[in-house]
């Protein structure tokens, strides 16, 4: 029998049910959606001293963050002479420098957390299935 789910929902815990919760009545920033985006910025809002309301529509990381291959990979969607060529050298080369930062930034998230999450750096290859590709 084929089942359509995904390995994230059946090996993680279900994140915690805030469902029903009343709201609280103030706050000085309000992040919609609990996806890796929104619970990212909405913790370190909170760690600068901000309180913070989240609001998710169905459970937290239940869309996207939890439906991926789970490889925190350094890189843009265009390569590098792409980005250059659209955006100028200045502005390409600060969107690759960010790109490289980002698996930085799970990883520094992952240990302050101390996020269970079976994280390895292994690395990455980039291949060249052709030779237009190399
Ligand atoms: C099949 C697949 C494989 C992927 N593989 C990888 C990978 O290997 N590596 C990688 O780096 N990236 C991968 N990605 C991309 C990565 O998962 C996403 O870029 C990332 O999860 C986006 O996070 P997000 O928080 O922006 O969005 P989401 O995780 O989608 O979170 C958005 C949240 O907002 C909520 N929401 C929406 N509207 C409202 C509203 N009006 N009110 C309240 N809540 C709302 C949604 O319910 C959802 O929980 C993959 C994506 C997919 C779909």
């Amino acid at each position: 029998m084929t089942r359509h789910t995904c390995l994230w929902w059946e090996t993680a815990p279900e994140p915690k049910s805030y469902a029903g919760k009343p709201l609280p009545p103030k706050a000085d920033v309000v992040v919609v959606g609990g996806g890796f985006t929104g619970t990212s910025a909405a913790l370190q809002l909170a760690k600068g001293g901000a309180r913070v309301t989240l609001l998710e529509a169905k459970s937290i990381g239940r869309e996207a963050s939890s439906r991926n291959g789970g490889q925190a990979l350094s890189c843009l969607h265009n390569t590098l002479t792409e980005t250059v060529r659209r955006y100028g050298r200045e502005l390409g080369r600060e969107m690759f420098r960010a790109a490289m930062e980002a698996a930085d930034t799970v990883e520094r998230i992952i240990e302050t957390e101390q996020i269970d999450c079976d994280f390895v750096r292994s690395g990455s290859i980039e291949a060249a299935a052709k030779s237009a590709h190399f």
